[in-house]
C-alpha cells in the first residue's frame, strides 16, 4: 500500500490549517469558494455552484452573503470591537448596518459566553434577517461602561444572483456501489469544529487516490452544513441509490478522547468496522449513540435516503468546553491529532471496502436443500442425523441479500467465525450464494 510519508503529511496538514483558518466562511460566500480553491491544491476536487433561490426539497438556497468589515467605535473613534481581529465578532449572515447607538439599545444585539470570559461565541442567523455582534465577556463589560454614543458598522452584502459553493471528488471503484464522505466548510475561524474536517478530508482523499482501485467508489464532498448537504442530495438524487454507507467527517483534531457517533442502525457494518479498528489499534473510545441532533447525518438518514453515516471524532462537537467559541483555535487542535484521525478513517474505509458481501442466488422461496445435499437425511426434528449446520444455512440464505455485509451478518448470528466460514464455503461450492 502506497502511503504518504507521515512527517511530510503532518507538516502539510499544519500548513493548510494555518492558511485556511483566518478565512471568513459561512453557508455561502467568497470565503467558501476560496477555501475550496485552496483545497484544490491538495486534491483535484471540482467546485460546483448551486444558484441562490433554487428550491431544494423544503428549503431554498439563500442569497449569497459577503462581508468586508465591521466594527464598534467609541465617541473618540477608537475601535472597541474589530472584525479584522476575529471574524467571529459578527453574527454570520448579519445585515448591513451603520449607525450611532447607545449601549442600552445595542446590548440586545451583543452575544457573549457566560463561563468563558475570553471567548467570542460563534453565532449565526442564516434564515432570519438580523444583525449582531459577538464579543468576549470582558469586551461586553467595557462596552457597558461607555456612556456616550457608539458608532457601529457592518459592511455586508446579500446577492440574490449569488450561489452556494460545494466541492466534489469521485474516486471510481470497480463496482457501482459508493461510499460517501461528507465534511462541512461553513464555519469561520474555528479549528476543531470544523476546519480539521475539510483539511483532513482533502488529505484522506489524496491518500485514497494512491491506493489500488477500490471496490466501491468514494464520493467525497465539502459542503456547508445542513443547506449544503440538502442541496447536494436534491441535485444528485439519481446517484443516491448507489450509496452503501459513509462517514460525516467532523471534529477530528482535538486533544481529548477519540469517539464515534453511531449511524442509525447500530449493528451496521460501518459501526462494527470503526469499533474493530479502535480495538485493533488499542485505542479507548467513547461511543455516542445515533441521535436526531448532530451534523449532516441528519439529512443523509432521512426517510428517502436512510444512509448509515457514522462520525469518528477526537473531541466531538457539543462535548468540549471551547465548542463554538474563539478558543477552538489552532492552539486547541494539532496536526498530529488530525493525522492520527486520518489514519483511523483510512483503516475503517479499507475495512468497509474489503468487506465481503454475498448474494443468495435463489431469493424466491426456500432453496431445496436436499437437492444440494445440505439437508439432514432424517429431517430437522429427527433425533438421528447431524442438524447443527442447518440453522446456519437457513439464516445465511435468508440474510445474504447482496447488501448486508459479512460483519453485520457475523454480529447478528453470533457464532464462531470458523463455523460461519465453513458453511459459507459450502454454500459457495453449491453456487447457492455468490460473492459480490
Ligand atoms: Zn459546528
Amino acid at each position: 500500500m502506497k502511503v504518504l510519508e507521515k512527517n511530510d503529511l503532518i507538516n502539510k496538514i499544519d500548513q493548510y490549517l494555518k492558511t485556511l483558518f483566518p478565512i471568513q466562511r459561512s453557508i455561502t460566500g467568497k470565503g467558501n469558494r476560496k477555501t475550496l480553491q485552496i483545497l484544490k491544491e491538495v486534491v483535484p476536487l471540482e467546485i460546483k455552484e448551486y444558484a441562490s433561490g433554487t428550491e431544494v426539497f423544503d428549503w431554498i438556497i439563500p442569497d449569497e452573503w459577503n462581508i468586508s468589515d465591521a466594527w464598534i467605535k467609541d465617541a473618540y473613534g477608537n475601535k472597541i470591537i474589530d472584525y479584522k481581529e476575529s471574524n467571529l465578532h459578527v453574527v454570520s449572515y448579519s445585515e448591513r448596518v451603520h449607525k450611532t447607538i447607545t449601549f442600552a439599545k445595542l446590548k440586545k444585539r451583543l452575544h457573549y459566553h457566560n463561563e468563558l470570559e475570553n471567548a467570542i461565541p460563534y453565532v449565526t442567523s442564516y434564515y432570519k434577517r438580523d444583525w449582531g455582534f459577538a464579543v468576549t465577556k470582558k469586551q461586553y463589560e467595557i462596552l457597558s461602561k461607555i456612556n456616550g454614543p457608539l458608532e457601529i458598522c457592518i459592511e455586508s452584502k446579500f446577492n440574490k444572483n449569488g450561489s452556494l459553493s460545494i466541492g466534489e471528488l469521485v474516486i471510481p471503484g470497480t463496482s457501482d456501489k459508493e461510499i460517501l464522505l461528507s465534511t462541512y466548510i461553513c464555519h469561520p475561524s474555528l479549528a476543531n469544529d470544523n476546519l480539521s474536517g475539510p483539511v483532513m478530508t482533502a488529505f484522506l482523499a489524496k491518500q485514497l487516490m494512491l491506493l489500488p482501485k477500490p471496490k466501491h467508489s468514494f464520493r467525497i464532498i465539502w459542503v456547508p452544513e445542513t443547506i449544503g448537504a440538502i442541496s447536494y442530495l436534491a441535485m444528485n438524487q439519481n446517484i443516491m441509490n448507489h450509496i452503501k454507507t459513509g462517514l460525516v467527517i467532523t471534529t477530528v483534531g482535538g486533544p481529548g478522547k477519540f469517539g464515534y457517533k453511531q449511524s442509525h442502525n447500530k449493528n451496521h457494518s460501518i459501526n462494527l468496522a470503526i469499533e474493530n479498528v479502535f480495538i485493533e489499534e488499542g485505542i479507548e473510545f467513547i461511543k455516542y449513540p445515533f441521535d436526531m441532533h448532530g451534523s449532516d447525518e441528519r439529512q443523509y438518514s432521512t426517510q428517502s435516503f436512510r444512509f448509515n453515516m457514522a462520525s469518528i471524532t477526537k473531541d466531538k462537537y457539543y462535548e468540549y468546553p471551547y465548542y463554538h467559541t474563539s478558543l477552538d483555535n489552532l492552539d486547541f487542535i494539532s496536526s498530529e491529532n488530525v493525522y492520527q484521525s486520518l489514519i483511523l478513517h483510512l483503516k475503517v474505509l479499507m475495512e468497509i471496502d474489503a468487506e465481503p458481501v454475498y448474494e443468495n442466488q435463489f431469493p424466491s422461496c426456500e432453496v431445496m436443500l436436499s437437492k444440494h445435499n445440505l439437508y439432514p437425511h432424517k429431517g430437522p426434528h429427527s433425533p438421528v442425523g447431524d442438524t447443527s449446520d442447518l440453522d446456519l444455512i437457513l439464516w445465511l440464505l435468508w440474510l445474504c441479500d447482496g447488501e448486508m455485509g459479512l460483519y453485520q451478518i457475523k454480529k447478528r448470528l453470533g457464532v464462531p467465525d470458523s463455523d460461519l466460514d465453513r458453511v459459507i464455503n459450502q454454500l459457495l461450492d453449491e453456487k447457492l450464494i455468490l460473492k459480490k
